[in-house]
């Protein structure tokens, strides 16, 4: 559908004329003979194109019939849209690598450069950005250049799901290039259906006159079966995403297991804390610290203080890493005051117990660094401090940790 322009609009006008004039069948000059009026959004606004076409003057010319138009017409938009190249690329660039929204995008073409278009519009311009940057991912030629210096190729197929209760999408990867080869949806992943994919991305494989390593997949049957006719002794190897989706649970579970033990070994930091708290009550009463003035009476799970204490901060900190952070100040007693330096000691019992608190309330980590190897590798650093420590000052000072 055309596009309806609010009356009263203003246009720029541009003016383009064919370069040569010269007929291409006789030796008469051409001459004007129509005007196409093309009117479109620019980044500039409003433009109007003056297209001056022009034909052979002689009637009896075999030119004649033959309309020519300025060349310069399709550096600036394709016939009948209601854009220019510019917000063309604008819109497309904003969805594909900024991942915009059509709402979004509308609403910035008209804040930014007054541009009023319908999301229906956006849409289908979106959709013939979307097929040329297809044609251009797959173009043979451009595909050739891009695999110049790559010797072979690995391979990969995988069904994915935009949305529950979708079509499935058939994506198949080059993992060399890391090139989106194609995709496209079945209905089934029958096995005569995914083996059309396998064949189309031998065929692909052929035309880059290069030799396919190995194949990689979740080992979906229908996957197995048509890579094995395709591909005669190609070897197909699990996917190392799926593989390790797959073996995450139960590394977890395990994982979690041991995280329990360990808490349930490394008690008692609260009677600890309540100590030195005691200790030092006589004399700090004029300055007592804010977070210890009631301690809780329970002394079971240490979620109750504020995280501040991540178990890097204390542990860079206490374990002379060399990290400054600040989270000491942040529990309010780092900065002795001066009533609480006669107790340095207390300090560090204190210091001590809320890295080991820290480490405990720790889950950060995947299954490939799980949160129980992270703590108990922590607890082990915790452990060799303190033993340094008493090395350092055997005899000295009292500690209670
Ligand atoms: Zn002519």
């Amino acid at each position: 559908m055309a596009y309806r322009w609010p009356a009263g609009t203003v246009f720029k006008r541009i003016d383009l004329d064919v370069e040569d004039r010269s007929c291409p069948v006789c030796p008469l000059d051409m001459h004007v003979c129509d005007h196409r009026y093309h009117h479109l959004w620019t980044l500039q606004g409003p433009t109007q194109v003056v297209n001056r076409l022009v034909r052979c003057p002689d009637p009896t010319c075999e030119s004649r019939g033959q309309t020519f138009s300025p060349e310069a017409e399709l550096s600036i938009s394709m016939p009948r849209w209601c854009m220019g190249w510019d917000v063309f690329c604008w819109l497309g660039h904003r969805r594909c690598a900024r991942h915009w929204s059509v709402p979004q995008l509308r609403a910035e073409l008209k804040d930014t450069y007054k541009i009023q278009l319908s999301d229906d519009a956006i849409e289908r311009y979106l959709g013939r950005y979307q097929t040329m940057l297809a044609a251009r991912q797959q173009d043979p030629a451009r595909l050739l250049v891009a695999y110049r210096d790559i010797t072979s190729l690995v391979l990969t197929i995988d069904g994915l799901q935009p949305e529950k209760g979708h079509e499935t999408l058939y994506v198949v990867r080059e993992l060399m290039g890391k090139r989106v080869w194609f995709a496209e949806p079945l209905l089934s992943s029958a096995t005569q259906e995914v083996r059309r994919l396998i064949a189309l991305a031998r065929q692909w494989a052929e035309s880059l006159d290069k030799p396919v390593r190995v194949w990689m997949s979740d080992k979906q049957d229908a996957f197995v079966k048509a890579i094995a006719a395709e591909f005669e002794g190609i070897p197909h190897r699990y996917c190392h995403n799926h593989f390790l989706r797959d073996v995450a649970q139960p590394v977890l579970e395990l994982d979690s297991h041991a995280k329990v033990k360990m808490r349930s070994k490394v008690r008692g930091l609260r009677a600890i804390e309540r100590r030195v708290l005691e200790d030092r009550r006589p004399t700090a009463a004029l300055a007592p610290c804010p977070s210890y003035e009631t301690p809780p009476a329970d002394d079971t799970p240490p979620t109750d203080l504020p995280a501040v204490a991540t178990p890097e901060a204390w542990a860079g900190r206490d374990l002379g890493g060399g990290r400054t952070d600040s989270a000491l100040d942040a529990t309010g007693w780092a900065v002795p005051s001066e009533t609480d330096v006669a107790d340095e000691a207390g300090e560090v019992v204190l210091g001590y117990c809320a890295a080991v608190r820290g480490i405990l309330n720790d889950d950060q980590g995947g299954p490939l660094h799980p949160p129980g190897v992270r703590m108990s590798e922590a607890l082990q650093e915790v452990r060799e401090s303190l033993e340094r420590t008493f090395e350092a000052q055997k005899g000295g000072v009292q500690s209670r940790c």
